[in-house]
């Protein structure tokens, strides 16, 4: 009798550490898989980045293995072409990552968020876009960065500084009030899966006329200033943080302002399109709207390198234009007619590392499969609503086939 208790006992202990060994098991799978931090930064998974000593940087930047240093400022041109996007070139956006953690977005034209996928980077930091004009090919992407964003791992509200027009409805907050409406259906319908504040997309218009700080936080200055592109509204930026400095400036004949402001900045970019006779061939327009395109609404790459013969940046970038091989030495040749200093022709995922005495230029290398990881663990328990309900009708519902997609294998709560 004894040991038919014991063994009873026994197979209970047993039967339990099977049961405890499963749910181990189970649960590790079920929790996957947000990376521990390292040194309180959200990489991911497998991923420990290591800061580079000494300026000695790898030939390549492979995405998630470098830290930016306490002093140094990482820019990553995400997209570098055209309002009709080639493969080789997205259109205009560039990234800015500073050793005190923040990230910035100046423009994000069409196209350039499928970078931001391959750089597999913390979606929770880019919360802050600037925009230098309402033009598609430097804000057609904001829509899908904001709820991209929100799925990736932003948890807080999408903040787009941008200008004003000459009347209200030219506006930056006009354009992002839109969005959000234009997207109403999509946003929506994500209430109570997504956390509530990342679905919030927040507009910060500033006069567009002005020369102004428009962003001051955690030791970070923006100033914006007047750019001259076809209409009232357009204009180029000055980051400003612990010593160094980047200059973006979006679309734009060559002007007083920003041969002012971009003045011994560290890294300044500045648009530098084709020549007339290059659109001709390019685009297949007669020489005088070519020149219109070209000179007057844009910055042909002599003067290009005379503006930069003017600032006198530690270095110069160039974009804006098709990087083919054959269009960008002829854009290059141009450049050096009149600009003889440090020089980037920057291409998507060209990688720019700054630091008070080195500049390092390389390329960004991805895999092209890689998705918006969420590497942000605070995403997992911001706060959520209640699920959304009475979005569909109950005839619809109704429709669905039963026992064709197989029940939850996992409970439910
Ligand atoms: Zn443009
Ligand atoms: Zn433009």
């Amino acid at each position: 009798m004894r040991n038919v208790k014991a063994k009873t006992i026994g197979s209970l202990f047993l039967l339990s550490l099977l049961m405890a060994v499963a749910c181990i098991i189970l649960l590790s799978i079920t929790t996957h898989a947000k990376p521990d931090k390292v040194d309180g930064v959200n990489v991911p998974s497998g991923r420990i980045p290591q800061e580079i000593k000494d300026n000695k940087y790898p030939r390549t930047y492979f995405p998630g293995t470098e830290r930016v240093g306490k002093n140094e400022m990482r820019i990553t041109a995400l997209g570098t072409g055209m309002p009709t996007q080639s493969p080789s070139n997205a259109a205009a956006a560039f990234l800015v990552e500073l050793g005190n953690g923040d990230s910035f977005l100046f423009d994000l034209g069409t196209g350039s968020t499928d970078r931001l996928s391959g750089l597999e980077t913390d979606y929770s930091k880019l919360d802050k876009v600037f925009i230098s004009h309402l033009h598609t090919d430097h804000a057609g992407d904001l829509a899908t960065l904001w709820v991209a964003g929100w799925i990736g791992g932003r948890y807080t509200p999408l903040h787009v500084y941008g200008p004003s027009g000459s009347a209200p409805k030219l506006g930056t907050k006009f354009h992002v009030d839109h969005i959000r409406e234009a997207w109403a259906w999509d946003v929506t319908s994500r209430a109570g899966t997504l956390p509530n504040a990342g679905g919030e997309i927040v507009a910060h218009e500033f006069d567009y006329s002005k020369t102004a700080v428009i962003y001051d936080k955690n030791g970070v200055k923006v100033s914006s200033f007047p750019a001259i592109h076809i209409r009232d509204g357009s204009v180029s930026f000055r980051l400003e943080w612990n010593g160094l400095s980047f200059v973006f400036g979006g679309d734009s004949v060559p002007n007083k302002w920003f041969a002012k402001e971009a003045k011994d900045a560290d890294v300044v970019v500045h648009e530098c399109f084709f020549t007339p006779e290059q659109w001709m061939k390019i685009a297949g327009f007669p020489y005088k709207q070519a020149y219109w395109v070209t000179t007057v609404i844009h910055t042909p790459p002599e003067g290009f390198g005379k503006v930069m013969s003017m600032v006198k940046p530690r270095l110069a970038v160039a974009y804006h234009y098709w990087n083919h091989r054959d269009i960008e030495l002829e854009i290059f040749e141009g450049v050096r007619k009149t600009y003889d200093g440090p020089l980037a022709m920057a291409a998507d995922l060209t990688v720019i590392n700054v630091t008070k005495d080195h500049i390092e230029v390389r390329e960004v290398s991805f895999n092209h499969e890689a998705w918006a990881q969420g590497v942000s663990k605070e995403w997992d328990t911001a706060p959520r609503g209640a699920p959304a309900t009475g979005l569909m009708s109950d005839w619809l519902k109704k429709g669905a086939l039963k026992g064709v997609n197989p029940p939850p294998t996992q409970p439910i709560k």
